[in-house]
């Protein structure tokens, strides 16, 4: 067990800043909490803790990480509150142990592999703070170096299961490097304990039959560069078990073919170092093919930078080769943690190409000058547009950020989402419009007789919630046409006093170009066909009288886009246009919305819209569609002051049919011996026609003033 003296002299030693009454107040809080509780090993608690925090040190973290790693299961297994660490160790500590307690609190229940990649992004997204995935990663580390003190084998695998699927990769994914490798290997030695052994076997009889081959190479990699000059560090090493292992299988090949079991590992000074060396190495010993790759030009997206080369090295051995400066090496040993280590500057700019997250750790490096406020200010922005949510079952479904209950519910299943009726959110009964966070176990209550509703088209934001809305929304309203185009005929028939029967309209169908009848009750009632036209090619004999006074949704056959020329409404919504403003297509518009009565639309400058200033969740943003031609003629309501005197209405119905204006209703409002106040109703395209009609008359001689009339 290091002790508590020592903790604190490393961490000086590489952050002379560090707050040390901070780490001794934890280190003998930690061991106070966690008292006589032992681990599996029989080792007292605290000893683990305490080996996190060392492991921490190791990649020279701050006071502040080490003060986490202390006290980073006292939450969870002690009778610690969270409350208390922040009164004795400040809101920044108390709100990184929460980070690592909430991280692991989540347990991927279900073992499916596919989960995993799921899992990995909502520990990442849940970690708002990097030090949090940090003291976690050091954490599964010790966890997995005192593995075998647990008894149970089947936690043992399952253990080893997690580790190899979700913290391996985390640590490679923060580029992590030496932990990655560490991890894979101690879950290998779990997993699959035979081949890690015959592998070792295999390793050690090379060994013995070589000699030392790896002390030999490096040597003579060393003297062949120091003749050219290169002042080199070189290192050497066998690959590891589960390395060689992954290359068999990824390869394709036996343990036989796999020649290239070492590597070796070049540093010197900087780039052009770099590539002088990897030259020196290509002339002095034959190329294995297709080996080489140039991640200094083109770095891996975790921040990986070297060059990789393959040669037939001095022993006539196939040997592996990386290139690379002191800096590139520690950021592929020690991932982000490196970054913090060249806060003085000294490493150079690099170049874009790494994950954005990289190049805003880097940004912040170089804007800061303390450690404290560049790993505090470090948020990791992987993945912070996703949010991760569990099933009952544990399943982890990844959802766009900003998702509500009926978008997770149409994630499970189609069938699921078009029948919820709620959902339950951590346990609790939650409005279907909640949005979801990260973590949240949602529990979708169904039923059979529940439909998609329109309206949840307004707050769902994953595309196939929308268009299975959608579709339904489409059906339904195909269903009500049906039914009242069917009512509709009927009323026609018995007017007529004939017989309505389906076999009559079958007679009829090809007529219409419909498939069914139900295919002409639609056009019918969606106003494509009258039902006059149906009863004449029923009973050719039947006279064109008045239409039956059922009013058809539309009325005239035009586009067979939406009835109603305006954006942003409801799907299935009645429309209504308000009496006391006539808003036309042009018209700014904004709709009201009435329960049980559907949208009405009124223009922006309406007055009546004062009496709905306090209910702004009626209000709609609605606009006209783009092109005012496609659109049915509406009316617009003009007030006029005309001259009392011969020929001046005359005047006036003449200006307004040159312009195209139909006058559909005319009222006198006023009449003096002067003058004649009226309202006219004027069927128009849209607000410029109005307008246009409204010029003319201003043109007039016998009219006064015309105006538009509103309220
Ligand atoms: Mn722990």
């Amino acid at each position: 067990m290091i002790r508590q003296f020592e903790l604190v002299e490393r961490v000086k030693a590489y952050d002379p800043g560090a707050d040390e009454e901070a780490i001794n107040r934890a280190y003998v809080f930690s061991m106070k909490v966690h008292g006589a509780q032992k681990r599996a090993s029989g080792d007292p608690y605290f000893s683990h803790p305490l080996e996190v925090a060392g492991i921490l040190t190791h990649y020279k973290l701050d006071g502040a990480s080490i003060v986490t790693a202390l006290l980073h299961d006292t939450v969870e297994d002690t009778l610690t509150t969270l409350p208390e660490i922040e009164r004795l160790f400040g809101p920044q500590i108390a709100r990184l142990v929460d980070g690592v307690t909430k991280l692991s609190r989540i347990e991927l229940q279900s073992d499916q592999s596919k989960q995993a990649e799921n899992f990995r992004k909502l520990l990442i997204a849940m970690s708002e703070d990097i030090r949090v995935l940090l003291v976690k990663l050091a954490d599964r580390l010790h966890n997995m170096r005192t593995l075998h003190f647990i008894s149970d084998p089947d936690k043992r695998l399952r253990i080893a299961r997690e580790t190899m699927e979700i913290y391996a990769p985390l640590a490679e994914r923060i580029g992590m490097h030496a932990i990655q490798e560490e991890l894979e290997d101690l879950a290998f030695a779990q997993i699959n304990p035979d081949a890690r052994a015959s592998l070792l076997a295999r390793l050690a009889f090379l060994r013995e039959k070589g000699g030392d081959l790896i002390p030999r190479i490096t040597d003579q990699l060393k003297r062949v560069l120091a003749e050219e000059g290169l002042d080199a560090w070189v290192s050497g090493r066998e690959k590891t078990p589960y390395s060689i292992w992954r290359k068999m299988q990824r390869k394709n090949v036996g343990f036989e073919a796999l020649s290239d079991i070492m590597a070796f590992r070049v540093v010197v000074a900087d780039i052009a170092e770099c590539y002088r060396a990897l030259g020196i190495m290509h002339s002095r010993y034959p190329v294995v093919p297709s080996r080489f790759k140039d991640y200094i030009s083109i770095p891996k997206p975790n921040g990986y930078r070297s060059l990789h080369t393959g040669v037939y090295g001095p022993e006539r051995q196939r040997i592996e080769v990386q290139i690379r400066t002191k800096e590139m090496h520690d950021v592929a040993e020690f991932g982000v943690a490196a970054h913090w280590s060249y806060k003085d500057g000294g490493g150079q700019p690099r170049d874009g190409r790494q994950y954005r997250w990289m190049r805003e750790l880097l940004d912040i490096l170089e804007h800061t000058s303390n450690p404290e406020e560049f790993l505090e200010h470090t948020k990791l922005e992987m993945f912070q547009d996703q949010v991760f949510c569990f099933t009952p079952k544990g399943d982890l479904i990844g959802l766009p950020r900003g998702s509500t209950s009926v978008d997770f519910a149409y994630a499970v299943h189609s069938e699921v989402g078009d029948h919820c009726v709620g959902a339950k959110i951590n346990g609790r009964m939650m409005p279907l419009r909640t949005v979801l966070n990260n973590g949240d176990q949602v529990d979708i209550v169904t039923s059979k007789a529940q439909t998609p509703s329109p309206t949840w088209e307004r707050f769902v934001v994953t595309g196939k919630a929308r268009a299975r809305i959608r579709r339904f929304t489409r059906t339904q309203q195909r269903a009500q046409f049906i039914d009242l185009g069917r009512s509709m005929l009927q009323k026609a028939f018995k007017a007529e006093g004939h017989d309505f029967t389906e076999k009559a309209i079958d007679g009829v169908l090809k007529q219409f170009k419909a498939q069914s009848a139900d295919d002409l009750y639609a056009f019918v009632g969606e106003g494509l066909h009258s039902d006059r036209e149906v009863l004449t090619a029923v009973f050719p004999g039947t006279r064109t009288s008045k239409s039956t006074n059922v009013v058809p949704i539309r009325r005239k056959k035009k586009d067979k886009g939406s009835s109603v020329p305006i954006k942003g409404l409801i799907p299935g919504m009645a429309v209504h246009y308000a009496g006391c403003c006539h808003p036309l297509p042009g018209d700014r518009i904004v709709g009201i919305v009435t329960t049980g009565k559907g949208v009405t639309i009124h223009t922006i400058d309406c007055d009546t819209l004062e009496s709905f200033a306090d209910t702004p969740e009626r209000w709609l943003d609605v606009s006209w569609e783009a092109a005012p031609e496609l659109v049915d003629s509406r009316v617009g309501r003009i007030a006029l002051v005309v001259q009392n005197e011969q020929g001046s209405l005359g005047a006036l119905s003449t200006v307004i049919a040159k312009n195209a204006g139909n006058i559909t209703n005319l009222k006198i409002t006023n009449r003096t011996q002067q003058f004649w106040e009226m309202l006219i109703d004027v069927e128009v395209r849209d607000v410029k026609h109005l307008s246009n009609i409204i010029a003319a008359l201003r043109a007039t001689p016998a009219i006064n003033s015309v105006e538009r009339a509103r309220g």
